[in-house]
């Protein structure tokens, strides 16, 4: 083994078998905004063998603050995560096979993208996802690791299905509240230490250390200086709908796949057309053209200005409708333009 790895592999938990172990597993990152960039450049530079990214977004100035894997060329080039991402992960490590997907993580997205995949690390932005990881996780039988943070405050838990409790066991002792970083706003060090626990923990799992693995819910506020471990095996429920002997996995019902998602406190909506087609950027721009738009396109999104309006389109076929949260509104205008 080259001597890239040589610090990790000094480090005797870990040593050559672990890294050899590392080199054969395949992790699943969805999400690439800050808790994304960073545990998924922690893992390529540990030395995974494949990783997994998925993301819906594409980079904004404001991302740049905490979100590490980016810089203010891939603003002005307007490239999505994912792509972005991938590029400067190649360039970073080599050695690693990464797959990129720009887009939306739902029921089915899930289903394909959990293919192959040793363990699935959460780098969400919001609880629906989550809850639909966690489903599919247990579904599955794949470990997955929760972090989430906002303002100075974050949180991580590791779940292993059939052993520990899940995040639906765990629905009432977390605060899931409609706070974002879009709304409440955030300081950077705070992604460090979740994705610090996040990287930590996948590590543990992917050479398969079980002796130390953490079985607590930590969370912590950087700010208020305050660090909280967290025993929770006892809330582990038999009668869980997720994870319990009668399990039925509620959030992978129809009810879950939304075509239609107000994105919290960025006066966005996210429109998701029922079947997935590749949309055709030319035919797009020619309607939007002749209803007075103002288009610019890159291969993989298209930016439309229209009235108060601003349009992304994916080549997935999801539109970004910037500049309303009415999800009347956005649907009318969707309907009337590039149904
Ligand atoms: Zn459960």
């Amino acid at each position: 083994m080259s001597s890239r790895y040589s610090r990790q592999m000094f480090f005797e938990p870990i040593g050559e078998q672990g890294q050899e172990r590392l080199k054969n597993k395949h992790v699943l990152c969805i999400g690439l905004g800050a808790l994304g960039s960073v545990n998924a450049e922690n893992l390529v530079r540990s030395g995974v063998g494949e990783l997994t990214i998925v993301d819906r977004d594409y980079v904004e100035i404001s991302n740049l603050q905490r979100q590490s894997l980016y810089d203010e060329k891939d603003v002005a080039n307007r490239l999505p995560k994912a792509i972005a991402a991938k590029q400067r992960l190649e360039a970073i490590n080599s050695e690693v096979t990464i797959n990129a997907f720009v887009s939306d993580v739902g029921v089915e997205e899930l289903a394909e993208l959990i293919r192959g995949v040793d363990l699935i690390i959460d780098s969400c932005d919001n609880f629906q996802t989550r809850f639909i990881i966690n489903d599919t996780a247990i579904k599955y039988d794949i470990p997955w690791i929760f972090g989430a943070c906002v303002g100075s405050y974050g949180l991580s838990f590791t779940i292993i299905p059939g052993v520990t409790p899940c995040l639906n066991c765990l629905l009432d002792s977390l605060e899931i509240g409609g706070a974002t970083c879009d709304t409440q706003g955030i300081v950077n060090p705070v992604v460090h230490m979740v994705t610090a626990y996040q990287t930590t923990e996948a590590l543990k799992l992917l050479i398969g250390d079980q002796t130390t693995f953490r079985s607590t819910l930590a969370s912590f506020d950087l700010w208020k200086n305050e660090h909280s471990y967290l025993q929770v095996d006892k809330l582990k429920k038999e009668s869980c709908a997720s994870c319990g002997k009668k399990r039925v996995y509620p959030y992978l019902n129809y009810h879950f796949q939304t075509k239609v998602a107000v994105l919290c406190g960025r006066n966005t909506v996210q429109i998701r057309p029922p079947v997935t087609v590749e949309r055709n950027f030319d035919d797009s721009e020619r309607i939007l053209v002749m209803w007075g738009g103002h288009v610019s396109k890159n291969r993989h999104l298209l930016f439309c200005s229209l009235g108060k309006f601003r349009l992304v389109l994916f080549k997935d076929g999801r539109v970004f409708i910037h500049g309303t949260s009415s999800l009347l509104e956005a649907k009318i205008l969707y309907y009337q333009l590039l149904d």
